[in-house]
């Protein structure tokens, strides 16, 4: 059982035998960030002040193609933001997937709101919009057209469905479950900027969504986020409540709520602007990398690639394997790559098993127990896709 990983992880290294050790994910940085990050220098322009925020902002609005992108320190930000905007409340429910990065719950309860936790599907990893389905008939209630969790009285506010490591969610039935009961949809697209979903790019099918640039993600502003609309009032109070709720005046401080100093600086700003100029270039190789390892895996027992759905077009942020738990130890897995020089990782630890989430409401989530103890992730940096 153990050869079997030796041999996948010195195939793995053969794609780049130059290098000692293979990062799960690092970022690229060959276009003109220098120039840009430069250019904020010499005009003095590191902070709050500068063309590169507002530039950054119009090229991802083009890029997805929502209205319009508000730019934020982190995806995290962002997350909370879109919540915030949509109107989640203190004391409302949100039903968040488990099988996630605790951003996504954190978020949630930045807002006062509290997770509740529903299953995933096997094959997006995402929001199974049928489980959700069957399982709001068992518990909720539509009072006045707002739906209300009929055990705990609470009202669920929002569903975030989450594109896991890039593979988008599969949307229509989901959507349509969400009119039914009159629930809100936020998308956590942080890991799934440039994936799309029958050709719309995710973070276009809620009322408001989030990406990160974080430093692991496809690409990076050294840290930031953006949350995405359609909707340009909800993209105004975005953008106003990420730069302290101030009223615009020449030279009075008026602020009309309490709002949050989570602007993007104009040097990170100059990152995202390069990076996103090379992100279909990534996107590509990302592509390619998946049939090199399909062609490694495939001659394995017991091993799958995720690859997209008909409905999808994934950027394959993270590689993803699922392993068949009767053949191989996920444990053993993880200790021979990393042994072997190639970085892998476990999905997360889901959120409902960890402490400050372990008391959330929750649904039957036996999917994601399972799949917590078949997947890992493999290097996934797109010079490992360059096509020689
Ligand atoms: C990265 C990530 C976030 C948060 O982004 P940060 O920029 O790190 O705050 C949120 N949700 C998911 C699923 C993520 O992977």
């Amino acid at each position: 059982m153990m050869d079997i990983w030796v041999d996948v992880a010195n195939k793995i290294k053969n794609i780049h035998p130059d290098k000692e050790f293979i990062p799960l994910h690092e970022p690229t940085l060959d276009g003109n960030e220098k120039k840009y990050v430069n250019d904020c220098i010499e005009a003095g322009w590191v902070s709050s002040v500068g063309k590169y925020v507002d530039q950054f902002e119009r090229s991802l609005a083009e890029y997805t193609g929502v209205k319009r992108a508000v730019a934020v320190v982190n995806g995290t930000a962002a997350l909370q933001v879109a919540l915030k905007i949509v109107g989640v409340q203190p004391e409302d429910e949100v039903l968040i997937p488990s099988l996630t990065f605790i951003a996504t719950g954190n978020a949630v309860s930045y807002c006062g709101a509290t997770p509740h936790f529903v299953d995933v599907s096997r094959t997006t990893l995402g929001l199974d919009p049928h489980k959700l389905e069957k399982y709001l008939k068992e518990i909720a209630v539509l009072n006045d057209k707002v739906c209300v969790n009929k055990y705990s009285g609470n009202i669920i506010r929002a569903v975030v469905p989450m594109h896991t490591f890039g593979h988008p969610v599969d949307m229509d039935p989901l959507i349509e479950v969400c009119n039914l009961y009159n629930i809100t949809i936020v998308e956590d697209a942080a890991e799934s900027l440039g994936s799309f979903y029958k050709g719309i790019h995710t973070g276009n099918l809620g009322k408001a969504s989030a990406v990160s640039f974080n430093g692991n993600k496809i690409i990076t502003t050294g840290g930031g986020g953006a949350i995405l609309t359609n909707d340009e009032t909800l993209a105004d109070y975005a953008k106003h409540l990420t730069t302290t709720a101030k009223v615009p005046h020449q030279w009075d401080y008026v602020h009309d709520e309490v709002g949050y100093n989570y602007r993007m600086p104009n040097i990170n700003a100059a990152l995202g602007c390069a990076q996103l100029e090379k992100l279909d270039n990534y996107i590509e190789k990302k592509r390619h990398l998946v049939e090199k390892y399909e062609q490694i895996i495939s001659v394995y027992d017991g091993i799958e690639l995720f690859k997209d759905q008909s409905f999808s077009k994934s950027n394959y942020w993270l590689q993803t394997l699922a392993i068949d738990e009767q053949k191989h130890n996920k444990e053993n897995v993880l200790e021979t790559l990393n042994h072997n020089g190639i970085m892998s990782r476990p999905v997360w630890t889901p959120l409902h098993k960890l402490k400050p989430y372990k008391d959330c409401p929750k649904s039957d989530l036996s999917i994601t127990d399972d799949l917590f103890y078949r997947i890992i992730n493999i290097p996934s940096s797109p010079y490992l896709g360059d096509i020689k």
